[in-house]
């Protein structure tokens, strides 16, 4: 069982967790939580570049392995910052990752961009962009590298317009490649 636990610091909508349960569950069989008892607002905070009003999300990560401490390859953490981040030679990312590692944070700030002609329920199309870039990250943890197909969750977005072509799911390829990740670690 893969286990997700997730810690937001915006409320995350039922349906979002569904669609996340039933995609991971392509891969392998996938539960998903939200831990409402944990705040890391602190330690996000800490690592917040006043100059560039952004975290910067390397030493984010680093220091999450430290606090979370997470245990089997299966348990997984996706931490939802609600801000913008950074790793230096970047200008933003919409979310780092271990690859092959337990802990992935999405950022939000990118995501509520809104220019997107047409598009008129503004709430609806954030969410869905947050469901993408949580399955992305957790794509890494599982393994995955970016997928040159661009359809995939998987392939890389260096824009809010890549993230919005994407389509919420894996490819074949890459739920073959995350499967088989997956029992190399006896899982
Ligand atoms: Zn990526
Ligand atoms: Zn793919």
């Amino acid at each position: 069982m893969l286990k997700i636990n997730i810690i937001s610091e915006i409320d995350i909508p039922d349906p979002v967790l569904e669609h996340i349960e039933s995609t991971l569950s392509e891969i392998a069989p996938t539960e998903v939580n939200v831990l409402e008892d944990i705040d890391l607002s602190d330690v996000v905070r800490s690592f917040r570049d006043v100059t560039r009003g952004q975290i910067n999300a390397e030493k984010l990560l680093n220091a999450l392995r430290e606090v979370l401490n997470p245990g089997e390859f299966n348990d997984k953490i996706v931490v939802v910052v609600d801000d913008d981040g950074y790793v230096p030679g970047l200008n933003f990312v919409f979310g780092i990752a271990e690859l092959c590692g337990n802990i992935a944070i999405v950022f939000t700030e990118r995501l509520k961009a809104t220019y997107i002609s047409g598009t008129e329920d503004i709430a609806a199309l954030f969410y869905e962009r947050l469901t993408k870039e949580i399955l992305h990250e957790l794509g890494h943890t599982l393994c995955l590298e970016h997928c040159p197909n661009k359809k995939c969750v998987m392939s890389f977005s260096n824009s809010i317009f890549d993230v919005d072509y994407k389509d919420a799911r894996y490819c074949k390829t890459c739920i073959e490649k995350a499967r088989s990740a997956i029992s190399w670690r006896k899982f």
